[in-house]
């Protein structure tokens, strides 16, 4: 059965972004976006299709929820059998009789009230809520009838408005809320950033270098992140070079040696640059 999931998405996105709830609520609403939870199958499912139908799976939610953790699963050394447990989930029969790595909450039990699982949660909240403005621009380009010719620079656009719904009007939230503006930036890009990660890693490499439909990996990841105003000392490159990091050694490539110290832009787009590399691997490998 199909569970319509209007409301909980505009309760996710008015959640991670407070400062535009009620813009988005008016895209939602003045678009036919008509958003399902659908049956349960393998795989990763976040698909907007004709009619503004954008369908999900629960399991796809648990797997994006897995991958917020791990960034602790670092700490631990254990990032190698979280990658496997989000392979496993993706690809059992029966994902009810999946067992929890020790290193993360069980998501039914919502929102962890220790400190650094509360962050981690409202990290992967933000990384769901750039997934469906994502989605939610392609519904709109579909039904504007304006969407760019070449589908790699449609997606391209619904990575950037993603972003800037996350990040123009931080300003405005800053003042509501009395936080400060550069932390709530750094938090907003981590959130960009985990879902990048998310996209890296249900994405098999051998279509890391792009389709017809999409850019490559690098590409993406490079437009996103690659221009963002946040300074080599900020706390968001610390968060985010370590993932792509852990995840090209754990595909066992050639990978570069960056120090703790030199976590900053440069690094990032160094790992980008790697990433290209066992993408254009694969591709050579991959049968003509
Ligand atoms: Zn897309």
């Amino acid at each position: 059965m199909e569970e319509d999931a209007k409301h909980e998405i505009k309760s996710l996105l008015g959640g991670a972004i407070p400062e535009r709830k009620v813009e988005m609520e008016e895209y939602i609403d003045k678009y036919p976006c008509n958003f399902f939870r659908c049956d349960d199958r393998s795989r990763f499912v976040i698909e907007a299709g004709s009619f503004g139908i954008l369908k999900f799976t629960q399991r796809t939610m648990h797997i994006m929820w897995l991958l917020g953790f791990a960034y602790k699963s670092l700490e631990e050394n254990k990032y190698k059998e979280l990658i496997e447990a989000v392979y496993e989930l993706a690809n059992m029969s029966d994902p009810t009789t999946f067992s929890w790595p020790n290193t993360v909450p069980n998501p039914k039990d919502r929102r962890p009230t220790d400190i650094e699982g509360g962050a981690v949660f409202d990290l992967i909240c933000m990384a769901g809520a750039y997934v469906f403005l994502h989605e939610i621009r392609h519904i709109m380009f579909c039904e504007d009838k304006n969407a760019p010719d070449d589908p790699r620079k449609e997606e391209l656009e619904c990575d950037l408005f993603a972003r800037s719904m996350m990040l123009d009007k931080l300003d405005i939230y800053s003042k509501q809320s009395g936080c400060d503006s550069t932390i709530l930036k750094s938090k907003r890009a981590m959130g960009i950033s985990l879902a990048l990660f998310f996209m890296l890693v249900v994405t098999p490499p051998e279509y890391w270098s792009g389709t017809e439909s999409h850019p490559s990996i690098a590409i993406r990841i490079e437009s996103m992140i690659g221009d963002l105003q946040i300074p080599d000392n900020d706390i968001f490159w610390q968060y985010a070079v370590p993932l792509f990091l852990s995840h090209l050694k754990y595909l066992n490539k050639n990978t570069p040696r960056i120090e703790l110290d030199s976590y900053n832009r440069e690094s990032a787009m160094t790992l980008v640059k790697a990433i290209e590399n066992v993408a254009n691997g694969q591709r050579k490998r991959a049968p003509s």
